[in-house]
């Protein structure tokens, strides 16, 4: 989990380090137009993600085709948290520091109210390039234009 935080906020760092993406946004925010950022699943790397790109002044959206943490949701009851290498510390803001399930939940879900991040409901069914940009079709909602697209899907999500 914590290199799922991890993998999430070094998605973002990683763009916010092209010279391409910066140039294309400065353009954007001339013309107006497409979202930095769309981040694919709500799961701790995607939300991880979010709360990078929040920091960050990107306009982005996340998708999520169940619920927003869907995977620890589905939990046993009270599993508890192991949260290995215990003295990693993951880049980003999001961190997992609970024993069990039902506190993991309560945590995550306030530094995600706290990140000011908003989850669309919706199945990302597949992403393609369109005049230079991303276009992430969906099944719910318009079809979004992004510059960027991460695919924070974990191991069961599909597209
Ligand atoms: C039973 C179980 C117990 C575990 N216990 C531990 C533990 O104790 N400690 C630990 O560190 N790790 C544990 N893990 C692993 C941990 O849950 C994962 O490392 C972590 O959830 C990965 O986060 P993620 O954000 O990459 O993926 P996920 O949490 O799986 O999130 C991906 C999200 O993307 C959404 N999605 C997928 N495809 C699409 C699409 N096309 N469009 C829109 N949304 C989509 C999914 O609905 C999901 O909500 C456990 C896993 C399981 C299954």
């Amino acid at each position: 989990m914590k290199f799922a935080v991890e993998g999430g906020a070094r998605a973002v760092r990683h763009i916010l380090g092209d010279g391409a993406f910066q140039r294309a946004r400065s353009d954007t925010m001339i013309s107006g137009a497409p979202l930095d950022l769309v981040i694919v699943g709500a799961g701790v790397s995607g939300l991880s993600a979010a709360a990078e790109a929040r920091k960050a002044g990107l306009s982005f959206k996340v998708l999520e085709s169940t619920e927003p943490l869907s995977t620890i949701v589905n939990f046993p009851k009270a599993k508890p948290i192991f949260a290995y290498p215990k003295d990693m510390i993951p880049l980003g803001t999001i961190r997992v520091t609970a024993e069990n399930k039902e506190a993991l939940l309560d945590e995550l879900r306030s530094q995600t109210i706290a990140a000011g991040i908003d989850v669309v409901r919706t199945h990302a069914e597949r992403v393609h390039s369109k005049n230079g940009l991303l276009e992430v079709v969906v099944t719910e909602g318009e079809n979004l234009l992004a510059r960027r697209v991460i695919l924070a899907l974990g191991r069961s999500g599909r597209l």
